[in-house]
């Protein structure tokens, strides 16, 4: 309490709000992996390639370290961005995937993926339409092969 020159009781608030709105977004994820999330979300903002450790996120939030000024710049730009975020783009997380249609990185997919239903497949893949149920024309062929002759034996 002595050491005023440790804290900046902005970024320190902004965090604790940030750490509110991700947690009601995410109600399924831990405090240590809202802590990671921020880390990772609040780099966007200050064009770093590697997240923001959540040691780091802790320490500033309960104002025991006094942020670099890059830091609070972007844990304010990103509080502020936080007020009109879309509560789609909010929940997304990144995932790696195999495109095979045009997929722009960092797109939003809005469907589940599912394992292709030709058993020696089951690669899971994002189907163009609800009830598709094999990945590509072939796996159907075979699996369908299969079925006439009798079932997986
Ligand atoms: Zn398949």
């Amino acid at each position: 309490m002595n050491q005023p020159h440790l804290r900046d009781t902005q970024t320190s608030q902004a965090l604790r709000d940030i750490t509110e709105a991700l947690g009601a977004i995410m109600p399924e994820t831990s405090k240590s992996g809202i802590d990671v999330e921020i880390g990772k979300r609040i780099a966007r903002f200050s064009n770093l390639d590697k997240p923001y450790s959540r040691t780091l996120i802790h320490l500033v939030r309960s104002g025991n370290k006094k942020p670099s000024p890059s830091f609070a710049h972007a844990v304010m730009a990103f509080a502020y961005s936080l007020d009109d975020m879309d509560p789609i783009r909010a929940r997304s997380k990144p995932v790696q995937v195999n495109a095979a249609g045009k997929v722009q990185a960092g797109s939003i997919v809005l469907a589940d993926s599912k394992p292709c239903a030709y058993p020696p497949c089951a690669i899971p893949f994002v189907p163009r339409v609800p009830w598709q149920i094999y990945h590509s024309p072939d796996c159907g062929i075979k699996n369908r092969k299969i079925i006439k002759r009798g079932g997986n034996k």
